[in-house]
């Protein structure tokens, strides 16, 4: 037993086939561990670019991933195009967000037809599963927030605290393992692999917001309640009332009092959101705006899994030590 195997079960009950029985019954059986050409050409979709950096570190060859949101496109005003459609066909494993982030996966998937990718099927993968959820709707936790926000059944921005990359990555596995059991030893050894790097890198991110902690924030949109959690952040408020709304001037008189109050020097703003609210907050309080990366791709640094965390990280360090100065 790796222990891989054993913390790809960590959290998830839904889990068909254990990985561990199936490393079992091939070692019973002399059955080699390698992955077979079928492995290698099988496609992957996920719907965003932070799933699908998970799922190429640890399918390494044995997929290939597509993704379907465009890492430069907002993912909450994304509709799906005919070319998305084709993309699903004959994928062996659909990987999402969840809580409604894309909603519009289900249309396609009763459209594509395939039960396998489909709710349920052995290719299909909710990577929200397991995650312990922020915001979750009808809990008494945080009704301002819960106000300013109309996402789903919980904040479903979840992939951008690293520590839910086991999770997430273990959804995954399993669904190869279902799908192709020969992939299994790979599939382990290269998620054991990604995650200890991971971790590495962490305690590397960890450290460098250290001196930051609990440092007040404000964010346009409220992406970063798990990120915030994680490197002990705190956003106070978001500007964004509603999606895709521009907030009214109560609104911004609002945000200005609570910014003077209470000291904030430093506004997140993500690169597709309209910029107007932001600089204007930041041009009468005296505050600075920084950039971060939603997700990969989203900026040009930010490449993968690993370098959205880097960047994100050392970007927010850097302007919370300029903003405190
Ligand atoms: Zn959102």
């Amino acid at each position: 037993m790796t222990a891989g195997a054993a913390a790809i079960t960590k959290g998830r009950g839904r889990g068909r086939c254990s990985p561990r029985l199936v490393l079992l019954l091939l070692s019973i059986l002399g059955l080699p561990l390698i992955g077979t050409s079928a492995a290698a050409s099988m496609r992957m979709v996920a719907t965003t670019t932070d799933l699908a950096s998970l799922a190429e570190a640890i399918t390494g060859d044995l997929a290939q991933v597509e993704t379907i949101i465009p890492p430069a496109a907002d993912p909450e005003a994304f509709e799906p195009r005919p070319s998305d459609l084709a993309k699903l066909k004959g994928a062996s494993i659909v990987v999402r967000v969840g809580l409604g982030y894309d909603h519009w996966l289900d249309k396609l998937l009763s459209m594509q037809g395939d039960a396998a990718v489909n709710r349920g099927g052995v290719g299909y993968v909710d990577a929200s599963v397991g995650i312990p959820l922020l915001e979750l709707k009808g809990s008494r936790l945080d009704p301002a927030s819960r106000d300013a926000h109309a996402h789903g059944l919980a904040n479903p921005h979840y992939w951008l605290d690293p520590a839910n990359a086991e999770i997430i990555s273990g959804g995954i596995a399993e669904a190869m393992i279902r799908v192709s059991s020969e992939t299994s030893a790979k599939i382990i050894a290269n998620r054991g692999g990604f995650l200890s790097r991971l971790r590495t890198s962490l305690a590397g991110w960890e450290q460098l917001l250290a001196p930051h902690r609990a440092a007040r924030l404000i964010a346009y949109h409220n992406t970063w309640p798990y990120f915030a959690r994680r490197f002990r952040l705190n956003v106070v408020d978001v500007i964004e009332v509603k999606e895709g709304v521009a907030p009214s001037p109560a609104r911004l008189a609002k945000l200005y009092a609570i910014m003077r109050e209470q000291g904030i020097r430093l506004i997140v703003h993500e690169p597709f959101e309209p910029e107007e609210a932001s600089q204007l907050l930041a041009r009468r309080t005296g505050a600075a705006v920084v950039k971060l990366a939603p997700s990969v791709g989203s900026m040009p640094a930010t490449t993968n899994y690993v370098a959205l965390f880097d960047y994100n990280v050392s970007t927010l360090a850097q302007a919370l030590a300029a903003a405190s100065k």
